[in-house]
């Protein structure tokens, strides 16, 4: 059994609570755009509201591509298959949208369905095309085999699609009886056990702009021994006959406590604190969007605005919050999405060189 399966589904109804409200407040949004009557593309096409040139801020945006629409091209690097990371590419005439004042983001759609979306960042190079922009993303684990479009959207118009096949991933099922006492932790109420994963959510959600590493990551412990996979399946049995499902969101490596555990690549230390069901623990971001999340930590030897190196000791291996002996439970977000980590140990994710060679084929 893993050491802390039952945090696993505490935190996943906490967030499916927050990602309900995320969807409220995102059709609120939607609604408010719809009103404003496409505002932002006259502001794009340059009628700019009236403004004193004395006030006006130094524009400090990356220069803007005059290309012609046909010259937009997108890439999609990364294999898709579900769990797993994938970087999404652009540059053209798009860019002009890019550096104004519209978001552009990736969407990526199976049938009906809305999988998983990012927000795209600059990557601070510029191909024939002009600068270029780029997302990272996963696509999650519940998706099935098929083919899916990646739809690249400016201020919700559509730029671009792509039509992309996403392989077969089987993850394992396991089920797990648990008892009395067990169910109180995982459906007890608590406000700050809520407020944590508001918190924690709230951290991993942002998108930043600094490209900390592109890869390849290292081992963040000193351990041959993997105690539970990334992407294991679970169905909870409940001693009133009930179930419920959950997936196990990262790796556990064995670690008896004091064991070191380290950076897993270049980042900032985005939260370090000790949680109700992770124990303590440590957020790094490495790029944008993609965030380290070290549980069950002993000691933190690091605090938040820290830049880390990849082998930086960030604390010690423990059990503190809902574990049942030392271990680390290792995981890597992406765009909110949970991607298996030992994906980002085998290869570079965020590949400047090899996104700058199809962008300018
Ligand atoms: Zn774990």
């Amino acid at each position: 059994m893993c050491d802390n399966f039952l945090f696993l589904t505490t935190e996943f109804h906490e967030v499916k609570r927050i990602k309900f409200r995320r969807i409220l407040l995102m059709l609120l949004v939607l609604f408010n755009t719809v009103l404003s009557g496409g505002c932002q593309t006259r502001t794009t096409n340059g009628a700019e509201p009236p403004s004193s040139p004395d006030t006006k801020a130094p524009d400090t945006r990356p220069p803007v591509w005059n290309g012609v629409p046909g010259e937009f091209k997108s890439a999609m690097l990364g294999v898709l298959r579900p769990g797993e990371p994938f970087v999404v590419a652009a540059a053209g005439a798009a860019q002009g949208t890019v550096a104004g004042s519209v978001k552009m983001q990736a969407v990526l759609i199976k049938g009906d369905k809305q999988l998983s979306k990012a927000v795209f960042f600059n990557l601070g190079e510029v191909s024939r095309r002009g600068p270029v922009i780029a997302a990272v993303m996963a696509v999650p684990v519940s998706a099935g085999a098929g083919r899916g479009i990646l739809r690249i959207e400016a201020g919700g118009r559509l730029l671009n699609s792509i039509e992309v096949t996403i392989e077969e991933r089987k993850y394992v099922t396991e089920t797990f009886s648990i008892t009395t006492e067990m169910s109180d932790i995982l459906t007890k109420p608590d406000p700050e056990k809520t407020r944590q994963a508001e918190q924690l959510w709230a951290v991993w959600a942002r998108t930043g702009d600094t490209i900390y590493t592109q890869g390849d990551f290292v081992m963040p412990v000193n351990s041959t021994v993997q105690t539970s996979v990334f992407g294991i399946k679970r169905v909870y049995r409940y001693p009133n006959g009930k179930t419920s499902n959950s997936v196990h969101t990262g790796v556990d490596w064995r670690a008896p406590t004091g064991t070191p555990i380290f950076a897993p690549a270049p980042g900032r230390v985005a939260l370090a604190m000790n949680r109700i069901t992770t124990g303590n623990t440590v957020v790094i971001e490495h790029m944008p969007g993609v965030y380290s999340i070290c549980q069950h930590l002993d000691k933190i030897a690091v605090k938040e605005g820290d830049i880390v190196q990849a082998g930086t000791r960030i604390g010690d291996a423990g059990a503190t919050g809902f574990a049942t002996g030392a271990h680390l439970h290792w995981e890597v977000r992406v765009a909110t999405e949970y991607a298996d980590p030992m994906v980002f140990l085998g290869r570079k994710v965020l590949d400047k060189e090899a996104i700058l060679a199809i962008l300018n084929e």
